[in-house]
């Protein structure tokens, strides 16, 4: 196992989203928007969202999904420990 524990889960900060220009961050929360409606997970702070999911995000944003995760760490969306969950990308 890694010196520095488990891969750290991809959680995103609902509250913060919620704050930030649509411009900006509107395709994300529509995207988390979806996946809670999938769940019916409607009432977290935070939602868990699959790596596979950045992946999908980081090509709507036309990015790469370690330049997507900076800007998502930027935006305060992500902790920065997140970082760790796309270097085995
Ligand atoms: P699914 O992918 O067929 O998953 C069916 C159920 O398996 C999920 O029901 C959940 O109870 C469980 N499951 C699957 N993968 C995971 C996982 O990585 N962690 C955990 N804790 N449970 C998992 P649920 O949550 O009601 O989701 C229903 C469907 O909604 C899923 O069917 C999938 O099609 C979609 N979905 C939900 N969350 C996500 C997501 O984060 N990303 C994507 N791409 N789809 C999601
Ligand atoms: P954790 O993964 O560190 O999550 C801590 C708390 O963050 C959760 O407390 C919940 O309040 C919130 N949270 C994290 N992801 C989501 C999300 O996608 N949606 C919502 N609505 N809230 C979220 P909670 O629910 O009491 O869970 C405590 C711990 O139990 C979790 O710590 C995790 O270790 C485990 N756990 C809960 N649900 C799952 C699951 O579906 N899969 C796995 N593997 N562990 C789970
Ligand atoms: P988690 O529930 O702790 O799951 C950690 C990893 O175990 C997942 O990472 C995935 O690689 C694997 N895993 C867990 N359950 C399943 C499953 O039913 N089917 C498959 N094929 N793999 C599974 P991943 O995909 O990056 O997801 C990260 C976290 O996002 C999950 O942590 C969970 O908190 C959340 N999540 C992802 N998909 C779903 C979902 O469909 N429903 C719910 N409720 N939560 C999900």
């Amino acid at each position: 196992p890694s010196p520095l524990g488990p891969t750290p889960k991809l959680v995103i900060d609902l509250e913060r989203l919620s704050q930030l220009p649509k411009e900006k961050a509107g395709a994300l929360a529509r995207y988390a928007a979806t996946i809670q409606s999938q769940r019916g997970d409607y009432n977290g702070k935070v939602l868990s969202i699959r790596q596979e999911d950045l992946r999908s995000l980081a090509v709507i944003y036309d990015k790469s999904p370690s330049e997507l995760t900076e800007e998502l760490i930027n935006w305060g969306v992500l902790d920065p420990e997140a970082r760790r969950a796309v270097d085995s990308f």
